[in-house]
């Protein structure tokens, strides 16, 4: 596959902006920066953030053990996700294929685009239609989204399934890993290099508990990676954020501990809500949320809402008609929940 030929033509000679920093490569020893018009009174934050994140993507390439130059940063996985459409797609002309049930950003991201958007719904089950995909991609198709494990639902997707997609899909397919972390299938990072057309996005909003700083995290061959950077905001990631990131991604240890606790959390509230009468089913969870579906979803909301306990209804989505989606809280959070669930079922 020759990923060029897939490049938006406006994009892929396109001249990028050059940042005072881009261009200074030199020492780093006590020079006297008079090049980007800041004001010059130190306070921490006066300066431009690095635009290339040098430090947050060394610490990721050693956890990842991924390549610096197969790394993207942005502002949050949505960012990321703009980013591809903008160098793949060419608006009113292109399309991009998903699978409902699944995460809402990526229509939206089609819709302020101008790009069109093929949907191919999952299995009951489920899973990718994957003979039905390939059959509907035409060469307008130019970006698969596979959510896995998937919002809503909280599956992964076959790997045999996505395997075969990647191999036959004709355009960019997207794995979006937002929940890899909660899964007990591996990310298909360490298979990055098998697929030249496999970008996969994760991010530091879920697992790594920082969803108020905004970063999402790319992951594609150095071939994509450099169309995305000549096409990203010059200085994307603030300083900020990069700062914390650094602080977190050294802490490991405790992310581990915590994604531990989560996915016991996972299972134990599983069990306490498969004994509610009106919960029907509970969905098997690869993410830091259970998918569960009971008798009326709409009255079931209203009533947590009343409790002051506010979950995502997604009756209204393909496939899960009365289904709510609860993230995991912490144990003292889902036991309220339990203590709530059992109160409303007893009236
Ligand atoms: C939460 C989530 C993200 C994360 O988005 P950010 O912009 O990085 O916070 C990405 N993809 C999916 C499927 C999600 O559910």
């Amino acid at each position: 596959m020759n990923i060029k030929e897939l490049v938006r033509e406006n994009i892929r000679n396109i001249e990028s902006y050059s940042s005072a920093r881009d261009e200074y490569t030199e020492t780093t020893a006590n020079m006297c920066f008079l090049d980007a018009n800041e004001n010059p009174f130190t306070n921490g934050l006066n300066r431009y953030p690095d635009p290339q994140q040098k430090a947050v993507k060394e610490t990721l390439s050693k956890i990842k053990n991924i390549s610096e130059q197969s790394i993207l940063l942005g502002n949050g996985s949505d960012e990321v996700l703009d980013l591809i459409f903008r160098a793949f797609c060419e608006p009113n002309k292109d399309e991009i294929i998903i699978l409902p049930p699944t995460y809402g950003m990526y229509k939206v991201l089609a819709n302020i685009n101008a790009v069109g958007i093929k949907e191919v719904q999952l299995t009951v089950g489920f899973q990718p239609k994957t003979q039905t995909i390939l059959l509907a991609a035409t060469k307008e198709s130019k970006i698969l989204f596979l959510c896995s494990p998937n919002n809503p639902t909280g599956n992964s997707f076959a790997k045999k399934e996505v395997e075969k997609l990647l191999k036959q899909f004709n355009g960019i397919v997207v794995i979006d890993e937002a929940y890899i972390d909660f899964s007990k299938e591996e990310s298909w990072l360490q298979r990055l290099e098998e697929f030249p057309n496999l970008i996969i996005t994760q991010t530091l909003s879920k697992a790594y508990g920082l969803a108020g700083i905004r970063l999402g995290v790319c992951y594609a061959s150095k071939e994509i990676i450099q169309v995305l950077n000549s096409i990203k905001p010059p200085y994307n990631i603030n300083k900020l954020t990069q700062q914390k990131a650094l602080f977190q991604l050294n802490d490991i240890e405790k992310v581990t501990d915590q994604i531990k606790k989560i996915k016991s959390e996972r299972k134990r509230l599983a069990m306490a809500l498969k004994k509610i009468p009106f919960v029907e089913k509970i969905y098997d969870s690869d993410a830091n949320f259970l998918l569960i579906k009971v008798d009326d979803a709409n009255k079931r909301y209203g009533q947590l809402i009343k409790n002051q306990i506010v979950v995502r209804n997604r009756t209204n989505q393909p496939l899960c008609k009365n289904c709510l989606r609860i993230s995991i809280g912490t144990p003292k959070e889902n036991q309220v929940l339990i203590t709530v669930f059992k109160r409303i079922a007893s009236n």
